[in-house]
């Protein structure tokens, strides 16, 4: 729980009430809040970051209303508050969205049929349909079998570049117009950092941005692009909710965990590094003349890609033909 502990020693009342109403003046303050500072009681911390996220999906105009929106939840903590307030704010806003939880199944045993579990649990609790789809029904692969063949330095390649394209699948499938993920505030600046250790700016061009994917494939936002991790963990944990907390077997190896290791000891010198690098992606232009990647329809499945034929194609070309390392 990431609530320093001098805070809970701390008898202050609530004075950076914040909800309009508030009825909780003579509430002691719980903790500060990790992005701002401020001491609030535990309610005004929920009111404050429902609004938060609904400031971020107004001011961007994410929805229209009636649209058929994909939630991509896979049971983590990010997603399943991500389920919980799109729900919420779609009923206390009057959206009018039509809800679906869309899970992909890498087939890792102990790991993600576990974490399948929980949302299928959500599913019952926030009563919004589920459908499941799988990297084995889908490719013929279970990430299982993929780190058998392959060893486990190069299993994130192949899981991430699956994943994304199995959500698009899904989504397709299930005929939505749009796509929410739980990626939040850490998450993007660590994909910043990793873009710019790698020298991808075709990348570090897009991932700051709140909304992708609108040309043509069907568009992806990230409501919780402003959102603290520590936050979304605080409000899991005091709402209760139904999460999976376990990491990945196969994740020590992932290079994101190195990016992440960085930024949070960055963040110990520096409470705002977070937003900086979020800032700072965004600033990032490229220059005129350089030529970028452009996205069209892979020759061989039909999904989005840069390339005549798409990673996704090729990784599964290097599996199927005993040649894992073909396609990286
Ligand atoms: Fe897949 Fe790697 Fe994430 Fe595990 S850590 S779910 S292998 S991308």
């Amino acid at each position: 729980l990431p609530v320093h502990e001098s805070v809970h020693q701390q008898e202050r009342v609530c004075v950076d009430v914040l909800r309009p109403t508030c009825s909780y003046q003579s509430i002691i303050c719980n903790f500060h809040r990790p992005k701002t500072g401020d001491a609030l009681c535990k309610e005004c911390f929920f009111w404050a970051f429902e609004e938060e996220v609904h400031h971020t999906i107004t001011a961007a105009k994410l929805f229209t209303p009636g649209d058929y929106v994909a939630i991509a939840a896979s049971g983590g903590k990010d997603s399943t508050v991500l389920a919980y307030i799109m729900k919420l704010l779609n009923d206390r806003y009057n959206y009018g969205l039509k809800l679906v939880l869309l899970s992909v199944d890498e087939g890792i045993t102990g790991y993600r049929d576990d974490s399948l579990e929980t949302v299928k649990r959500n599913e019952q609790q926030y009563d919004i349909p589920l459908k499941v789809v799988s990297y084995e029904e889908l490719y013929g692969w279970t990430m299982d079998r993929i780190v058998q063949e392959t060893g486990r330095k190069s299993n994130c390649t192949f899981c991430g570049v699956f994943r994304r394209q199995a959500l698009d699948r899904g989504a397709t499938l299930l005929e939505v117009d749009k796509i929410v993920t739980g990626h939040n505030a850490d998450d993007i600046a660590e994909t910043v950092l990793m873009n710019i250790l790698r020298g991808d700016i075709a990348r570090l061009q897009r991932c700051t941005a709140l909304v992708t994917g609108s040309e043509g494939a069907i568009s992806r936002s990230k409501p919780f692009k402003y959102t603290y991790e520590k936050e979304i963990v605080m409000y899991a944990y005091f709402k209760k909710l139904d999460y999976f907390s376990t990491e990945c077997i196969y994740s020590p190896n992932a290079y994101r965990g190195y990016a992440r290791a960085f930024l949070k000891d960055l963040e110990k010198i520096r409470a705002t590094t977070i937003i900086d690098i979020i800032h700072s992606g965004e600033c990032f232009s490229v220059r005129e003349g350089i030529k970028l990647p452009t996205q069209s329809t892979c020759e061989c499945c039909g999904h989005i890609s840069s390339q005549p034929i798409c990673k996704a194609c090729v990784l599964l070309e290097g599996l199927n033909k005993g040649k894992p390392k073909l396609g990286i």
